[in-house]
């Protein structure tokens, strides 16, 4: 994993454990490390500022690749409690966002 150098990690455990899951997909699917831009951020929106979130980049990935590693996270995160959304397209450039706003009975642990 590596971390852009404005990240900061003081995020919650729910967010550790999103993270190897990112990373391991991005490591089978893409043969790439996961590139974490944003995680505890008090200046960005959602949940970043509570450390219940991360960004990673986009960039670095082909179109199908990219596809590919967010099917795989959003099949396995989001049953248990996680967000995972599509930020290819945005104007603080493409990333995907994931944080944990489990429902229900949604946990990452059991
Ligand atoms: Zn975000």
């Amino acid at each position: 994993m590596k971390l852009t150098p404005t990240v900061n990690l003081d995020v919650q455990p729910a967010i550790y454990f999103a993270l190897g899951v990112a990373h391991a997909v991005r490591e089978i699917y893409a043969e790439k490390s996961l590139i974490v831009t944003s995680a505890r951020d008090s200046h960005t929106a959602g949940l970043h500022p509570e450390g219940l979130a991360f960004d990673m980049r986009t960039r670095d990935m082909e179109e199908g690749e990219a596809s590919l590693v967010l099917a795989r996270i959003k099949q396995i995160l989001e049953p248990l409690g996680y967000d995972v959304v599509d930020e290819r397209k945005s104007v603080k450039g493409p990333h995907f966002h994931v944080e944990y706003d489990p429902k229900g009975n949604e946990r990452f642990y059991v």
